[in-house]
């Protein structure tokens, strides 16, 4: 029989936690240094600290040496790219979650479908890893490159709460508990055209508030939407439909931002249940749905910034292309007529040609 702690955190006969309450959760996961999957504090049991970014992918790609830049300019290697995991659950996470995703990878586009369609858990799961090493790190970033401006790390500025549910679910693998098929949230996998240069064999976007990540390893990319029980993708339909061939690096990271524009506009948004039964030693997740997925006014200047902040560094834009972006109307995914631009070389320049109109 399990035991609910005055805390609510739900241990084994052993002490094994089978889930953090959320107090728990932030002083040991998120302000504390215990091994992020089963709360063991150093000097407890071996660590040997977990990759953000897992080792076989930088081996894959070459990136051991070379680093990863954040928001604020700061660069870090991903080698040293590390948060606190004790050696067992590194083990665990590989054998559970590294293994089947990095042989999928390894078959590339196809690999990666079969993936999602044949066990999107996995997939589910490391995404959600990502996501919550990449966070759990600005911890230890600095906010300020300039140490005059404050001391703050960037972590500082995080609600941690919202990590919660993403981190009951993603170390499911570990307290063994059932992930309802809904609470998967939306997963897109597609084929990318490198469009700048064959070194950028990898790119990496998140948003902590939209919960959405983008991942490119080489010509396959990945986009996520962790909190919105697949919404998002429902009512991007036909506008994904209209792609109707690989997208460039623009049109990928266009995407990213629409994913987590919209996901910030749904109306009514799924309510996660922890369902527990200590008694009978049950745990699983699951979620009340809203009838359908519908947006509230949509508010373009987000757009516009989130569009900014993902491709502005990519081309220089002219003034009244600028002017576009700003108004959140801009796209490189489709021409005038909605028709998709599928030439890589053509959406790259297109910041030139200019299209004011977002159809959705
Ligand atoms: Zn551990």
């Amino acid at each position: 029989m399990w035991t609910r702690h005055a805390d609510d955190t739900v241990v084994d006969a052993t002490g094994k936690i089978i889930y953090f309450g959320l107090q728990r959760f932030l002083d040991d996961i998120c302000l504390g240094d215990c091994c992020f999957i089963c709360g063991a504090r150093p000097g407890e049991k071996p660590f040997n600290n977990e990759h953000v970014f897992p080792e076989w992918l930088l081996r894959r790609l070459d990136l051991f040496d070379k680093s990863i830049t954040l928001f604020n300019k700061a660069t870090v290697r991903y080698d040293r790219f590390t948060v606190p995991c004790c050696t067992e659950c590194n083990t665990l996470m590989g054998d559970e979650v590294e293994t089947p995703v990095s042989q999928a990878v390894g078959a590339g586009l196809d690999g990666l479908v079969k993936l999602l369609k044949g066990h999107p858990l996995a997939l589910a799961v490391w995404m959600r890893l990502i996501f919550i090493k990449t966070h759990l790190k600005d911890r230890t970033m600095r906010f300020h490159l300039d140490a005059r401006k404050g001391q703050q790390k960037i972590g500082d500025f995080y609600q941690w709460e919202q990590l919660h549910y993403t981190h009951t679910f993603a170390r499911c693998f570990y307290a063994g508990y059932e992930v309802h098929r809904d609470n998967f949230g939306g997963t897109l996998v597609l084929p990318v055209k490198p469009t700048f240069s064959a070194h950028h064999r990898f790119d990496f976007a998140d948003n902590f508030i939209g919960q959405t990540m983008l991942l490119r390893l080489d010509d396959v990319g990945l986009l996520a939407v962790f909190d919105d029980c697949g919404g998002v993708l429902g009512l991007m339909e036909r506008q994904l439909q209209r792609i109707t061939g690989p997208v460039s690096e623009p049109q990928f990271r266009e995407l990213f931002v629409e994913m987590t524009w919209l996901n910030m506009h749904l109306k009514d948004r799924p309510v996660f249940n922890i369902e527990i039964d200590p008694a009978i030693e049950m745990c699983r997740l699951t979620s009340d749905l809203p009838p359908k997925p519908e947006l509230i006014e949509l508010d373009y200047g987000l757009r516009g910034r989130l569009y900014e902040h993902a491709l502005g560094g990519l081309f220089s834009y002219d003034e009244e292309t600028m002017a576009a972006i700003k108004a959140g109307k801009f796209t490189l995914l489709f021409d005038r007529d909605g028709k998709f631009i599928d030439h890589a070389e053509e959406a790259a320049q297109y910041a030139a040609i200019r299209n004011t109109e977002t159809k959705t």
